[in-house]
Parts: C-alpha cells; structure tokens; sequence
C-alpha cells in the first residue's frame, strides 16, 4: 500500500492493517467500536471522522430521550403495519436502556421528566383520545409498563403525557462514550473524510489520499451515506434548534411535542427553553446535508414561541445551530450487509438518541 509523500518510516507506522474499521464517529459508530472492543478486546479498531469531533447529528439533537407519542404512534399506524409500529417502540424502549446502563445517568444528565404532547386544536386532540386505552395495553405487552399515556392538561393545553420518556445531554453522551472508547484502546482519526471505500477489499481511502486497510468496515454516516454509497437511499433532512438565553420564570418544564411532533421543545436547566423543528414548513430546502440557518423556519419558531408558548417579553436567543439527520424511505433505520465484511449501519432519522447505541450494538454483533 503506498500513499503519496509519505516517508518509508511513516507508511510503516501507519499503515496498520485494523481487524475492523468504523467510518462515523456518532452514537451509532462509537457504539459499533465500543461493543466490538468489550468482545474481542485484542482486536484492532479504528474510527474515523471527517469532524474535529463528530459532525453530523448526535451531537446537535435536542436530547429527547422518547419511544413515541400518541399522535406519532397512530400517524405511523396509517402507513405501517402495527408489527412494524409495535417493535420501533420496542427498540426505543430497550435502546434507551442500553444507553442509559451503558454510560450512567449522571454521567449524561438524564432526566425522567416525561414526555407531553400538546395541542391547540381541540378537534386534533379529540381524535387521539380514542386511542390512548389501546396504546397503554401494547405498552403493557410491549415494555411492561402499566398505564404510561395519560390524558391531561399542560398549561391549560389539551394534553398526553408519557411517564416513561425524559431527557439527555446530547454532548455529554457522545463525551462519555469517546471516553469509554479511548479506554478500551479504540484508535480515532478525526478531520479525515473518508471519499473512496471499496467494500470487497475493505480499503478506504480519505480525501488526502491516505489509505487505511481493515479485515471488517463499518459504515456509520448517517445522513451523508449516499456521498460514500450511492446505490443506498437514505436522504438527508436538516433539522434546525435554538435555546434561549436565561429567563426569569420557566413555565415549561419535561419534553414537548407539538403538530405531530414537527415542533419540539424542552427545558434546559431552570432557566432556558431549547425549541426546534418546524422542517415542514420549507421541506425541500431542507432535504440538504448542508449546515444552516432557514429564516423562514426561524421566524416560524420564534412566533411559536410567542404565540403557543408565550415566552416572556423580550426572551432572546442564545444559540441557534442545525444538524443533519438521514431518512430512509419507511421509517426504519438500514442494518445492511454490503459485502461480505462490510455493514452499514444509518438511517436513524429523529430518533437516534433511542436506537442508536443499539444498532451500534446490533452492527458489531455482525461482523
Ligand atoms: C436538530 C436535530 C435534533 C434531533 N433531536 C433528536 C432527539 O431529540 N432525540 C432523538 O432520538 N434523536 C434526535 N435527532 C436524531 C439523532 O440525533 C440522530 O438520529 C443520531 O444522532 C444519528 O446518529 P449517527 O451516529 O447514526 O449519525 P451522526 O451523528 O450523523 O454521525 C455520522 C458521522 O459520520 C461522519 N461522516 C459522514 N461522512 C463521512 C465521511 N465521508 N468520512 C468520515 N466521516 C464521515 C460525520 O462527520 C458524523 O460525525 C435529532 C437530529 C437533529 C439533526
């Protein structure tokens, strides 16, 4: 293997053939590397990002740690079969618990707040209503929790509630499993975008032309797969999230969904209120896996925030930033032999922070 400019001394030092070799350094990759590395500790792992530090979703999400709520679960319900519905709540559930015993609620800053959903229009929340006795008998079955919608009212607005849902700190969960993963003697490679991959060798080549060979690849990029894999459809979709500077009296306090879940918001501290979403209101600008700021969806939010919220006057925005999710087109994410020692793993749309340490898990158990 010869890459250009190289020394004889350095081809030698960093040619390393790897036992497996992670492109993607989110949830989903480092959970790939860091569950490879438990079961096989002698193994010779390397991840590789094309960001100073992960650059694509999980460490831009808002943090929802939630399996689905009522007006999610019925809307699914219209265009997949309850199988289908039933096991995606399933994988959420046990997801989250994997994450959660994996890095440490403290070490996350997880809360179980509970997840509300809430609405302005009456006729919208009267239509679900129906649904919440047989929704809380799959939960039964499904995950063992007995009662876990319930019917109520968040600040006056017509309301579901789900007890078993709360919240994370997106930065601090990717932190603390880099540092489970450095431990374990896992190498990275940040700031080297992958451009060629050859999935029968297993030879990835970087945009510098640095070459890196591995007897097992996995493909963890999410949103930018197509660019790596072009016969794999997974569409990019940004997704844009502000939070506001602090303010005197927070009147809303757990995790909210609003308009299907298309607006979501959450407290952050005491303080500060995090809001984001609105994708269907400009959609095809936004199936982009460029990062920035839609002023439309911008302005949207904001008299969201106003109207539906009714933040106090003169509440600011503190930071406003945009992430990139990848969409498959049915709902659920890909687990997919590409060759024969190479998987992808991507696809995991709005509900990565649920799935992802998972089919992490489930893609190292492939190799
Ligand atoms: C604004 C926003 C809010 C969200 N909120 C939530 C939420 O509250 N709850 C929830 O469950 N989910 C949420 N999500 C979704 C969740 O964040 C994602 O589903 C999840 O993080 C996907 O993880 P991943 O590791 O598969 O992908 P990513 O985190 O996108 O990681 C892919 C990595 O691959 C790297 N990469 C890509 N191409 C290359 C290449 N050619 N060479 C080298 N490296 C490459 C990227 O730099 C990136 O670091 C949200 C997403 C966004 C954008």
């Amino acid at each position: 293997m010869n890459t250009p400019n190289r020394s004889y001394w350095e081809n030698e030092l960093y040619n390393l053939t790897y036992d497996l070799i992670i492109i993607g350094a989110g949830l989903t990759g480092l959970s790939s590397a860091y569950f490879y590395k438990q079961k096989y500790p002698e193994a010779k792992v390397l991840v590789i990002d094309r960001g100073f530090f992960p650059i694509g979703a999980s460490t831009r999400n808002a943090g929802f740690a939630c399996i689905g709520s009522v007006g999610e679960l019925i809307s699914d319900l219209e265009l997949e079969s309850a199988e289908i519905v039933k096991q995606r709540i399933k994988d959420r559930y046990e997801g989250l618990l994997l994450l959660r015993n994996t890095l440490g609620d403290s070490n996350i800053d997880y809360e179980p707040e509970g997840g509300w959903e809430v609405f302005d229009d009456e006729s919208e929340f009267l239509k679900l209503k129906d649904s919440v006795p047989m929704l809380n008998d799959w939960m039964e079955d499904l995950i063992g929790e007995t009662e876990v919608f319930k019917v109520g009212t968040y600040l006056g607005k017509h309301s579901y509630f789900n007890r078993v849902e709360g919240m994370l700190h997106p930065g601090k969960m990717i932190r603390t499993l880099h540092e489970k993963c450095l431990k374990s003697g896992i190498e990275f490679r940040w700031n080297t975008k992958i451009e060629e991959l050859d999935s029968i060798s297993n030879l990835v080549i970087s945009e510098h032309g640095h070459k890196f060979q591995s007897k097992n690849l996995i493909i963890a990029t999410n949103a930018f797969t197509n660019k790596l894999l072009p016969q794999i459809n997974i569409k990019p979709g940004r997704g844009y999230v502000f939070i506001t500077k602090e303010m005197p009296a927070l009147e809303w306090f757990g995790t909210f969904h609003y308009n299907k879940g298309y607006v979501y918001f959450r407290n952050v501290g005491d303080t500060r209120i995090l809001i984001g979403g609105g994708r269907n209101i400009n959609y095809d600008a936004e199936t982009t896996s460029e990062f920035g700021v839609n002023e439309t969806i911008k302005e949207y939010l904001i008299n969201f925030s106003n109207d539906f919220l009714k933040l106090p006057q003169g509440w600011e925005i503190e930071q406003e930033w945009s992430g990139i999710m990848g969409f498959t087109e049915s709902k659920s994410y890909l687990l997919e032999q590409i060759d024969e020692n190479c998987i992808l793993a991507a696809g995991l749309s709005g509900m990565g922070v649920a799935l992802g340490m998972n089919l992490g898990k489930k893609a190292s158990d492939l190799v």
